[in-house]
């Protein structure tokens, strides 16, 4: 009886263990589950963020080492609590952007992307991990973010930044309001939204969109791009320096511009950048070091903390250390560089004396690119100077002689090809290299033996997305009966990538 007594305790015990365990693990997973943010789909309304007026003691431990830096101190870290930061962009510049301005206990983050996680983004946008594959980088980004610092305020905005909601969501105060400055913990006027812009996008379009933003709400701009080995950063609109339109009045031809899924980027570089940005936006956010910013002890407003002014006085704030210089960062060469750019113009669109950019227009007309980084697709052939990916299949099916000619740069062709293709690059054909085009002629001829004699050899040209192909269609119609024999020229739509989407699963995508 007594030995039943005794084991019957034992299994209760155990029991009892076990149910801690469970109520624990619920209570983490319910903490967790609590602690994500919501996806905001468009502008909402936020609720007003106030700068701490003393640093609690978790806050002092949390922050003791950057506390110490007479460049910020405590007031420098009370004006971070009460500093929103609107990051455009959660890529490979906005991810170590948001992580460190995270870190440093900025007030609210708000994080904007339209775009979901892909693999072929975990090599530089490291807030996301492979378990994110398919979910919001916004979201993505705020999760890693709160994980990093749950004090900081994360807003994630699963949308795409336009002419419609940008001024919305930037704008702290009317423009004809002409308010010099917030006020730390002074709720008079209407609460602000974001105090600084951070412009991590890679796109024309959204450069002019996200400036004109700035400009017409009076925020500072802190840009930054990064592409191949090199990378880019200026601090725009503030403290009397110029804007984006001050430098570029007009955008650049769209085919001059080369995207990072075009031209490629090795990840470490906008991350590079990206910490430069944060460090940016880390001293304009902190007001210190910027002396002729702060009001003067005896202007100060009894029932605001500290009475100090932020430091984003557009009129007040002396420059940025990047607000009138062009930082250049080589990576090839470890070197960075510094270029002073030209002052303010008075006769600019946007900022100068008689500005004609009164309002938001349409980016994506006036820049004539789309202001996303996804390919575009060139149109330039007609429907029977192409075929699709299927109907090439077919070609091979039937073992029709034909020539498949690839036309991508040869470091693209080291990743994946198909085994039967000839590659020559488009860059060699528009040049129209001697050695690449007796290379071509000498498969004209050797296909010529291998068909009937009255019928033109068929060269398909195929490249990545099929844009180059179309290019390259057009060069080789030109170079047809004259440089090498006639021959009939079609382009594979979609090239390589239709192919491995469509035909084979199995040929890489990059
Ligand atoms: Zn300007």
């Amino acid at each position: 009886m007594d030995q039943d007594v005794g084991s019957l305790k034992a299994q209760l015990k155990e029991k009892e263990k076990e149910v801690a365990a469970l109520r624990a693990r619920l209570a983490q997973m319910e903490k967790s589950r609590a602690s994500v943010p919501e996806l905001h789909s468009d502008v909402a309304p936020l609720t007003p963020l106030t700068a701490k007026a003393a640093l609690s003691n978790e806050d002092i431990m949390r922050y003791s080492r950057q506390l110490l830096l007479p460049e910020l101190g405590v007031q420098g870290q009370l004006n971070l609590s009460g500093t929103s930061v609107l990051v455009v962009g959660c890529g490979g510049l906005g991810c170590p952007l948001a992580q460190y301005l995270a870190a440093a206990g900025i007030g609210r983050l708000g994080l904007l992307d339209y775009d979901e996680v892909e693999l072929s983004n975990l090599h530089r946008q490291v807030l996301h991990g492979e378990e994110n594959q398919g979910q919001a980088k916004a979201l993505s980004a705020s999760r890693a973010v709160r994980r990093l610092n749950s004090t900081v305020d994360c807003v994630p905005y699963h949308l795409q930044l336009s002419p419609e909601n940008a001024l919305e969501l930037i704008q702290q105060y009317p423009p004809e309001a002409n308010l010099p400055c917030r006020r730390l913990g002074h709720l008079d006027f209407p609460d602000p939204m974001y105090d600084i812009v951070a412009d991590c996008s890679d796109n024309v379009p959204t450069r002019y969109l996200v400036n004109d933003a700035c400009v017409l709400s009076g925020k500072p701009l802190v840009s930054a791009s990064a592409l191949r080995m090199e990378g880019q950063l200026t601090v725009y609109n503030y403290g009397g320096g110029p804007c984006y339109r001050c430098l570029y009045p007009t955008p650049p031809p769209p085919e001059t511009v080369t995207n990072c899924s075009d031209g490629g980027v090795l990840g470490v570089v906008p991350g590079i950048m990206g910490c430069f940005q944060a460090l940016e936006v880390l001293k304009i956010a902190s007001g210190r070091g910027c002396a002729a910013a702060r009001v003067a002890p005896g202007d100060m407003a009894d029932n605001s903390p500290g009475g100090l002014f932020s430091a984003f006085d557009l009129n007040q704030a002396p420059p940025a250390s990047c607000g009138q210089q062009l930082l250049m960062f080589d990576g090839q060469d470890a070197r960075f560089r510094s270029i002073r750019l030209r002052p303010k113009q008075p006769g600019c669109a946007a900022c100068g004396e008689k500005p004609s950019v009164t309002g938001l227009i349409d980016y994506e007309a006036f820049c004539g690119s789309a202001a996303t980084d996804k390919c575009q697709k060139l149109n330039l052939l007609s429907k029977d100077q192409r075929i699709t990916a299927q109907d090439y299949k077919s070609i091979l099916d039937n073992t029709e002689p034909h020539i498949l000619l690839d036309v991508r740069p040869r470091v693209e062709v080291d990743i994946c090809h198909l085994p039967f293709s000839l590659n020559i690059p488009l860059s060699s054909l528009e040049e129209r290299k001697s050695e690449h085009l007796r290379l071509l002629q000498g498969r004209i001829s050797q296909l010529k033996q291998e068909m009937a004699a009255e019928r033109r050899p068929a060269v398909y040209v195929i490249c990545k997305q099929g844009n180059d192909s179309q290019k390259a269609v057009q060069v080789l119609e030109k170079l047809s009966g004259s440089e090498v024999d006639a021959i009939t020229v079609k382009d594979v739509c979609g090239g390589l990538m239709a192919w491995a989407k469509n035909i084979d699963p199995t040929f890489p995508q990059y």
